[in-house]
């Protein structure tokens, strides 16, 4: 392990800190930031708007790590995943999905996830660590060269491998980074932390950052929620909403957004449908349903469109905005739970997606 001090593991506050414990001045933390993330220079002799002495000061004592690409695939619907190698032990998987108007870099922040949701594949393989800070906004740094010429990253969802809210340092500070009008100056909108529901950290979140929720609900009531979310049995749906008000605080403009994956028979009956909107009803939210992405072995199946359908005009109806998430990139294995990484039984489980006819 290098001894020295890995710029990208540091935002604002930590680039400030740094210089002044260095004895150099506040500013020098925007000019780094410019250099690192908006220009992409890793290599400090080529900054040259510092002095030369701060220059061979910094090559002494930092450096600027990123991740690296081992695995680059573009799907035929023009998704990318990348997989990247960390240290020899630990890879995760990065997608960016191209739209009308807009491209999104979805990231992960942990390796594995230990939260168990039944229908998850990361959450079905275990947990290996936590992603650093220069991990997770590492992704970004990455992504956004991979397509430099091709394409342009306009929103950034945490919604890779992993629960944000368990790696909280680390998620904060990739936040902030995200929205740094000096790093990628995302708009906060355009910045989204989803969560299975830490209440206790989403209540943190809300006062340290300004970034936008997604919640991943996925049933209307605590004995559905406990089998298919289980952290649901620490903090049950009611407590989750009430978290998710204090979150949205008094702007009305904000709102949330709550993640339903169509189970069929599980969750997807126009009953739960109404639920659903009457669970909704006094919290500014938008609903996004996300048709369930099979893995090997999962004992679950994907609502039929009819469901879907039905289930949509529901909530319309009921007066939300609800949207339903594309399946993208899923022949190159890129899509919603079916991000993977390399956790410790990955060559078993590429074994036994190969006897299934799967990449
Ligand atoms: N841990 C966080 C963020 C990562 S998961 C969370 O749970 O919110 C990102 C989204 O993908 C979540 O809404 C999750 O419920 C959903 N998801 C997980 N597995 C899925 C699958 N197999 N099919 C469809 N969506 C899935
Ligand atoms: Fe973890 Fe999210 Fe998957 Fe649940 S859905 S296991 S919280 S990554």
């Amino acid at each position: 392990m290098s001894s020295k001090q890995n710029l990208l593991d540091l935002d604002r506050d930590g680039l400030e800190t740094f210089f002044n414990d260095i004895g150099e001045k506040p500013f020098r933390a925007t000019q780094l930031l410019k250099w690192i993330h908006q220009m992409g220079v890793s290599d400090f002799e080529q900054m040259t708007n510092l002095s030369k002495v701060l220059r061979s000061r910094l090559t002494e004592m930092a450096e600027v790590k990123v991740p690296d690409i081992v695995l680059e695939q573009k799907s035929d619907d023009g998704t990318y995943k990348w997989v990247l190698e960390l240290d020899g032990q630990n890879r995760i998987e990065t997608v960016f999905i191209p739209e009308e108007g807009r491209g999104t870099l979805c990231v992960s922040s942990q390796v594995g996830c230990a939260l168990e949701c039944t229908f998850c594949s990361t959450g079905q393989q275990g947990f290996n660590r936590n992603l650093s800070t220069a991990e997770i906004i590492g992704q970004v740094w990455v992504a956004v060269r991979a397509l430099e010429g091709k394409a342009r990253i306009t929103n950034v969802v945490m919604m890779g491998m992993g629960e944000p809210l368990l790696n909280f340092k680390n998620t904060v500070a990739s936040l902030s980074l995200m929205m740094d009008d000096f790093a990628y100056g995302l708009a906060k909108r355009r910045v989204t932390v989803s969560t299975s529901g830490v209440v206790p950290a989403l209540l943190r979140l809300a006062d340290v950052s300004e970034a936008s929720l997604a919640i991943s609900l996925h049933a209307t009531n605590d004995t559905l929620r406990d089998v298919l979310v289980p952290i649901n049995k620490k903090y049950p749906i009611a407590e989750l909403l009430d978290a998710c008000k204090y979150y949205i605080k008094d702007d009305k403009r904000r709102k949330i957004t709550f993640e339903y994956v169509m189970l069929s028979g599980i969750n997807d009956s126009v009953e739960e449908a109404h639920e659903l909107a009457k669970l909704l009803q006094d919290i500014p939210s938008k609903v996004n349903l996300i048709p369930f992405n099979p893995f090997p072995n999962t004992q679950y199946k994907r609502s039929s469109n009819n469901a879907i359908h039905r289930f949509t005009d529901v909530l319309k109806e009921a007066g939300l905005v609800t949207t339903t998430r594309k399946t993208r990139g899923d022949d190159i294995d890129a899509a919603c739970g079916q991000l993977v990484g390399k956790v410790k039984d990955k060559t078993k489980r590429q074994l036994k997606s190969q006897q299934d006819g799967r990449k």
